[in-house]
């Protein structure tokens, strides 16, 4: 019997889950996972390396047109994003990224040109994508769209252990303030902001384990699934 295949949406706040969630639930229903937010990493490295002044949108037009993003799947079956054939999948995490892609995110060619590569790889569903507006602008037609959301200390917690699990020591003050200030201007930009869409289903991971977010989402999966 063949499945028919739908589009999962994951919004939601920094830290809350929705990548680890999101991956897990791919390969549950074999189906392709996409980290949006890699995108918008990848392109503020480019960036940074190649010193583009976001004030300057002639500037700006021209390195997007010099970056090509991909993803690749590594021996270890992690899904790693290259950067105009180079791995960044380790770089695009470095705190300096992290204070850079949110104002990088703001920049409506930016979003224009990573939203048309997102819809692109989403044409034949069977997809899993997290974001910030997955939901609401690349797929609003998505058949399931979550809103993941957690308390701040947890969310903070929870990333600067995914941190030291990488042996990188990060101070919890430091990192409390960087999910602070995206979440501040992702919700707060005039292009495409951080919004619940009117028919998602809210999942708030404060209290419950990863293994409990993954079987409410894959339970709501195939029920939308069997009733297609
Ligand atoms: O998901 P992650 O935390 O890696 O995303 C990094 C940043 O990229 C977000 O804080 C946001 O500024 C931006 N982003 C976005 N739209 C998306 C995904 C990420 O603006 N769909």
């Amino acid at each position: 019997m063949k499945l028919n295949k739908i589009i999962i949406a994951i919004d939601g706040y920094s830290a809350c889950g929705k990548s680890t969630t999101a991956k897990e639930v791919a390969k549950i229903l074999g189906y392709r996972y996409i980290d949006s937010g890699a995108m918008y990493r990848a392109v503020t490295l480019y960036f940074l390396d190649h010193h583009i002044a976001l004030t300057n949108p002639k500037e700006v037009d021209r390195a997007l047109q010099q970056i090509n993003i991909s993803f690749k799947v590594n021996a270890k079956n992690i899904t790693e994003t290259f950067l105009n054939g180079l791995s960044v999948e380790q770089e695009i995490r470095q705190m300096r990224v992290s204070e850079q892609v949110s104002p990088v995110s703001t920049l409506k060619a930016v979003r224009e040109a990573m939203v048309a590569q997102q819809r692109k790889l989403g044409k034949d569903k069977g997809i899993v994508m997290d974001g910030r507006d997955i939901g609401t602008v690349v797929f609003p037609q998505a058949e399931l769209k979550l809103f993941m959301t957690a308390d701040m200390l947890v969310r903070a917690f929870r990333r600067q252990r995914e941190w030291l699990e990488q042996d990188r020591l990060v101070d919890l003050d430091d990192v409390i303030e960087n999910i602070k200030k995206r979440d501040l201007i992702d919700t707060t930009r005039a292009e495409s902001p951080l919004r619940q869409a009117g028919d998602a289903t809210v999942i708030d991971t404060t209290h419950i384990t990863i293994d409990e977010q993954v079987d409410q989402v894959i339970r709501m999966a195939i029920s939308k699934i069997i009733a297609l």
